[in-house]
């Protein structure tokens, strides 16, 4: 069935890494989405307002949050490739988020509403007049979960998309929460105990822990999340292969949905180096990088001495004084000049943002490090915490 509508809806199915062909994906697994949880919505709503049941109500609604989601996915698709304009030259992918973020709060409402008239049921219960017909159409929704479960995670795995595949992960908990919704309904019928209300409280605790969890890595993506360890290991990789230069650091990764990615970080070339040789290398990098990750770069120029034996000397001691203070320490931008009496050795702190220190602390204590050891030296150090 799944490979009958890839066949039949993906043009170029094979070609999986091209983000048309991944789009044309995600509508399909989108749409089928829709539909399919619409469907259930209807038939469990009906069947709940029948039998009078709470909780066959919640779990229709659970429905409705789902294809809620798979609107979201699909707008989302649409608006992150509308093309920038004049108002928006960043592009529109953030809008995703936005609209996300309106569909989490209506599924925590909708969640809200439901565990209210969970509790109601609960304080006056009246047992929901159960049919065939209602176990019969639970019976469908759970088979036509498990069949979605089954057609989410074969398109994820085929395309490696973790959207999808959470998705897949959520079809199968919503499985389980239908089948509860069948147990208390079998138990109505069969044993006479209305136990309604307090399946209805855990369909609705079910839909609220769905809508908050989204809630929550929607915000994250809006205020802006690290870039992933591999990419920033591309990155360093990438830079590697031009010798010209040292090294990178101060890394920083704006990113505005696919495709609109902004990338700026220093590069350490050495201080002698012509300057207009130098900053050629730094174009090519800019250039080359755009065309590998497609994504804009802009690269800082930072000379660095390298053939001085006492700046390095220096240098080692106030990366071992840095290091001596907290292990997650880095030093770079080191520069020296020579006072009368003192050297003064300036250079950046780089301070994880977790480390328990405020910057200005941090560079206070390794600045004393330094001049203990070192009376003649006096450190000039700027402390951040780094962006990635
Ligand atoms: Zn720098
Ligand atoms: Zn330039």
């Amino acid at each position: 069935m799944t490979k009958l509508l890839i066949k039949l809806f993906v043009k170029d199915k094979d070609n999986v890494t091209d983000p048309a062909v991944r789009g044309r994906y995600a509508a399909l697994a989108g749409i089928t989405g829709i539909l399919l949880n619409l469907l259930l919505f209807a038939g469990k709503l009906t069947a709940g307002l029948l039998a009078a049941s709470v909780a066959v109500i919640a779990d229709a609604f659970n429905n409705v949050s789902d294809a809620g989601s798979s609107v979201v996915t699909l707008i989302g698709f649409r608006l992150a490739s509308k093309p920038v304009d004049k108002e928006h030259p960043l592009g529109h992918g953030r809008l995703e988020y936005i609209t996300g973020f309106i569909v989490d709060m209506l599924i925590i409402l909708v969640g809200a509403e439901l565990f209210k008239s969970s509790i109601e049921k609960i304080a006056s219960p009246r047992l929901p007049s159960v049919t065939t017909l209602t176990l019969v159409l639970l019976g469908a929704a759970i088979l036509v979960k498990l069949w979605l479960f089954f057609f989410y995670r074969k398109i994820g795995r085929l395309i490696d998309s973790s959207a999808i595949k959470a998705t897949s992960f959520d079809s199968i908990s919503d499985v389980v929460a239908t089948t509860l919704v069948l147990v208390s309904a079998l138990v109505a019928k069969f044993a006479g105990l209305a136990i309604d209300g307090w399946a209805g409280i855990l369909v609705a605790c079910f839909i609220l822990f769905t809508g908050l969890k989204a809630a929550k890595e929607t915000i994250d993506l809006l205020l802006g999340t690290p870039p992933s360890s591999e990419f920033i290991k591309a990155v360093y990789d990438f830079v590697k292969g031009y010798p010209e230069v040292a090294g990178i650091h101060d890394v920083i990764v704006h990113d505005y949905g696919p495709g609109r990615k902004f990338i700026s970080f220093h590069a350490e070339v050495p201080a002698n180096s012509d300057i207009n040789y130098a900053h050629d290398v730094i174009d090519c990098i800019e250039r080359d990088m755009n065309e590998k990750f497609g994504c804009v770069v802009t690269i800082h120029l930072d000379p660095i001495v390298m053939d001085d034996p006492r700046v390095d000397k220096m240098r080692i001691l106030a990366e071992k004084a840095a290091e001596d203070e907290d292990p997650a320490f880095t030093i770079h931008d080191f520069r020296m000049t020579y006072g009368g009496r003192h050297i003064n050795m300036i250079f950046d702190l780089c301070v994880p943002s977790d480390c328990k220190l405020s910057t200005a602390e941090a560079a206070k204590r390794v600045a004393e490090r330094i001049s203990e050891k070192n009376p003649d030296c006096y450190a000039v150090i700027k402390a951040e915490h780094p962006f990635v």
